[in-house]
């Protein structure tokens, strides 16, 4: 009997080495570009910005101190948390508190736009590692029954594609070994709070959710997430949507905080 001689097939070979092979394929044919700066990019980096614009976004951290409610920086106090900011004083928010990573600005709003507008879905899984981050400086995993994404309206999310909140918000659960809940509606749709005067913003988005799951919610304590807080107008309605449904407590994280 003629032996025959065993050659590796693709089939042999572990996933990851496939992976790798196409990758090297595909990066000599499409080098990948950063999703920020377009400098060349090899493919087995994950998320698609390169190191050194990366290490732009780790320098916009938020530090201390910061508002003992919304967690707006609030630079010069040598306390933290610090009092209430002036937002915070004039009508206090219905969350229980609120983190965000980081700036808004520079790179983080960079990473954010691609994941938003660029359709680079893959970030999400970058930032949800710095929102744990940001989340365990405050709270502890145990304090919470699970973490809501702030919706989309129909529309919106059939044109993009996917929302970014839920994706943070899956980043964020896989890490923190939280479940998700999936138990808010947008009523209405509303103009993009960017661009919007104080009063508008908040008349934006007054009564533009609903809890579409009222008894998932009742008596347990809630993190909701979104991508961006600037004023706090659409996760306070967001939050004011879930408590009025019975949620016993709601907390909310971004991942980027834009100061006005
Ligand atoms: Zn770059
Ligand atoms: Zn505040």
């Amino acid at each position: 009997m003629v032996s025959i001689p065993r050659v590796e097939t693709p089939r042999d070979l572990p996933d990851s080495a496939i992976r790798k092979l196409v990758d090297g394929l595909l990066n000599l044919a499409y080098p990948e570009a950063c999703a920020l700066c377009g400098a060349p990019l090899s493919r087995s980096r994950e998320c698609g910005v390169c190191g050194a614009c990366w290490d732009r976004v780790l320098e916009l951290r938020i530090g201390t101190p910061r508002c003992a409610s919304c967690g707006l920086p609030l630079p010069g106090f040598d306390a933290d948390p610090a009092p209430l900011c002036l937002e915070c004083l004039r009508r206090l928010p219905p969350f229980a508190g609120a983190r965000s990573w980081g700036h808004y600005s520079a790179q983080l709003r960079g990473v954010i736009h691609a994941l938003k507008f660029g359709g680079k879905r893959n970030l999400a899984d970058c930032l949800g590692p710095l929102m744990a981050a940001a989340f365990l400086e405050a709270w502890r995993k145990e304090d919470f029954d699970a973490i809501a994404a702030v919706p989309l309206y129909r529309s919106r999310k059939l044109e993009r594609g996917f929302n970014q909140s839920e994706l943070l918000a899956a980043s964020l659960g896989r890490v923190l070994g939280i479940p998700r809940i999936r138990a808010l509606g947008r009523t209405k749709s509303t103009l993009p709070q960017v661009g919007l005067g104080d009063a508008d913003r908040w008349a934006n988005v007054r009564g533009a959710f609903e809890c579409t799951l009222p008894r998932g919610v009742q008596g347990k304590r809630l993190l909701l997430v979104d991508d961006v807080m600037t004023t706090g107008a659409t996760v306070s309605s967001a939050a004011g949507a879930l408590l009025g449904a019975g949620a016993l407590r709601v907390s909310v994280l971004t991942a980027a905080r834009a100061v006005l």
